[in-house]
């Protein structure tokens, strides 16, 4: 059991979701009721509301929603004590006789669990089939820190083939100051959403007719993702890393060896034939970049060898699941794989944990933790002997230890090749997004039978480490954007300046200007619309453009320009030299702050 599934806020929740239930009983006395758990940030429960005249599944209206908000609020404070029994399996098949989700709950834990009883928890007159914990009394839940936030369809069990059900989320909390900072954090959430700024800035767009979950990047998306790019290229080659290019697809046979075909087939797009052979959309890298290993004999000498490619990648997700950036089907890794000696890997695993660092620290995400996946020795989703998981787990331990980055470990959680260390960010609302991954793999190597000869002469076999600090250059792209609001740091901004000429006379001088700031490798752009001058600054801010250089008559006499910033600081007249040279610092440092 998580520490979640520990605490007070859990059983809040999980009483919570009860009364909820109850409520809509009280409105819908012909609901079913299906399953209603805890979930992060709150709760939600499943109900059958039947079929309406038009043969659709009937839904909850908001109208619906609020009125068994007022109810589930009433009968919180209507004080109840939660009783808990035991059931034998016949006693809970006829109690539930009336609620066909509970009796295949039932039936099912008989079947798979070979239960002989089932636990119940009542209040009032509302009954569940529930291990529980729950709070002694409905009361424990206080009235004003719970919400009824949504309504959503779902399948039972998650199953399309099975009955459409009609979902209610609620939120609870400790107290309703809880519950208010918890709504004003969605609130703002809701105004940072990637996919609102991402319009906003003009930075990507999807078009129905490329295909959903397929985002073009527009000329400032591409710009801050190329930013992004030629940053991460840098400390690569800082660190010995090579490039490498390769195809977006390839032979099937090439992912049979792998093993990615046919067991991950249902998260790649299907398979298409061309003169009699098949190919596949390049799910991911590492075979790729195996075969480039293999271009030529390697030896000792060569090792490390670190190759590394911004490499696209294409992979099934189901069309609900699709979300602006951070949900896609085809994305970009900053994907590495290095080719490493059984005596470098733990060096090595330790400079990936460094490179990792660095780039975080650099964007400001200083909130970061460390997650350890490792197999299931009981599933047989995972390829290679226990000997060499053992290896490799080691090895990442090892390394974690070493670099001082604390983990926690969640076992089953590995890829298929090999255990991993993924890292959590928490952005600046305190949520947490899985970002970049590193995988330690005797697996590829053995399936791929690549080698080198050793300073011994002889032929042995190189382990793998599989890397992409970033993800996904989509999804990394996203979470900056709600990280940042869009007001990026100014080296990684698209345009980090904007010209403002008060009147048409100072545009020459204007672009001036952007010439020289330009010849410093700043992006400047000079707004020469006929908008006033204030309108103009106004503008720029809503871009989130950095710094607004405002130019009239006595700046243009001075060569000097007046800078305003984003945030409305009027810094005042400055010397273009001085600005320059202020500005360039800035992006040299990767500084934060203006
Ligand atoms: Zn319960
Ligand atoms: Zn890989």
């Amino acid at each position: 059991m998580s520490d979640y599934e520990q605490s007070e806020l859990y059983k809040i929740r999980h009483s919570a979701a009860h009364v909820m239930a109850e409520a809509v009983l009280v409105h819908f006395p012909d609901a079913k009721l299906a399953f209603g758990p805890p979930i992060e940030d709150g709760f939600y429960y499943d109900f059958d509301l039947g079929m309406g005249d038009d043969g659709k599944a009937n839904t909850f209206s908001d109208e619906d929603l609020q009125a068994i908000e007022v109810t589930f609020r009433k009968l919180l404070k209507k004080n109840a004590p939660f009783v808990q029994s035991t059931m034998t399996v016949d006693e809970a098949l006829a109690f539930f006789a009336a609620e066909p989700y509970k009796i295949d709950q039932i039936e099912e834990l008989q079947r798979t669990q070979n239960v002989t009883e089932v636990g119940v928890y009542k209040h009032r007159e509302f009954a569940d089939l529930c291990r529980g914990p729950h709070v002694p009394f409905t009361k424990k839940v206080r009235h004003n820190a719970v919400k009824v936030m949504r309504t959503s369809g779902a399948y039972f069990r998650g199953d399309e083939n099975n009955a459409q059900l009609q979902r209610i989320y609620g939120t609870a909390w400790h107290n309703k100051e809880e519950l208010e900072a918890h709504l004003e954090q969605l609130e703002e959430a809701k105004k940072r959403d990637h996919r609102r700024v991402g319009k906003a800035l003009g930075l990507f767009h999807i078009s129905p007719l490329v295909g959903s979950g397929l985002p073009l990047w527009l000329p400032r998306g591409a710009m801050l993702r190329d930013t992004l790019e030629r940053f991460m290229r840098q400390a690569q080659l800082e660190r010995g890393y090579l490039p490498v290019i390769t195809p977006h697809v390839g032979n099937i046979e090439l992912y049979k060896t792998s093993g990615h075909y046919p067991y991950y087939a249902a998260d790649q797009f299907p398979p298409m034939e061309m003169d009699g052979e098949m190919f596949l959309l390049k799910p991911m890298n590492c075979p790729h970049h195996i075969e480039v290993y293999k271009s030529e004999a390697r030896s000792y000498r060569d090792l490390p060898l670190r190759l590394a490619e911004f490499g696209t990648v294409y992979r099934y997700e189901k069309s609900g699941q699709l979300n602006g950036l951070t949900r896609v089907r085809g994305f970009t890794q900053d994907d590495s794989h290095l080719f490493v000696t059984e005596d470098q890997l733990e060096d090595e695993f330790i400079g990936v944990i460094e490179l990792v660092n660095y780039i975080f620290k650099t964007m400001g995400m200083t909130d970061f933790s460390a997650r350890l996946s490792t197999n299931d020795p009981d599933s047989d989703k995972f390829t290679g002997s226990p000997e060499t998981w053992e290896k490799a787990i080691a090895a990442i331990e090892g390394a974690a230890n070493k670099a001082g980055m604390p983990y926690t470990v969640e076992p089953g959680e590995a890829a298929f090749y090999g255990p991993k260390l993924d890292f959590i960010v928490r952005d600046v609302l305190k949520r947490e997004w899985q970002l970049g991954t590193i995988q330690v793999d005797y697996n590829l190597p053995e399936r791929f039978e690549i080698e080198y000869v050793g300073e011994d002469g002889e032929k042995h076999r190189p382990i793998m480490i599989h890397r992409a600090p970033f993800g996904s250059m989509e999804r990394f792209v996203g979470i900056l954007i709600e990280h940042f609001n869009g007001a990026f740091p100014l080296w990684m901004s698209p345009v980090q300046v904007m010209m403002v000429p008060i009147a048409d006379r100072h545009i020459d001088y204007a672009k001036e200007v952007a010439v020289q700031l330009r010849s410093a490798g700043m992006r400047v752009e000079v707004d020469t619309s006929k908008s006033r001058m204030n309108k103009k600054i106004r503008e720029a801010q809503l871009q989130k453009i950095p710094y607004m250089l405002v130019v009239g008559d006595s700046e243009m006499e001075a060569a000097a320009v007046a800078v305003r910033t984003r945030d409305n600081e009027d810094r005042g007249a400055m010397v273009v030299a001085d600005f320059k040279e202020h500005a360039a610092e800035i992006i040299a440092t990767h500084a934060l702050t203006l």
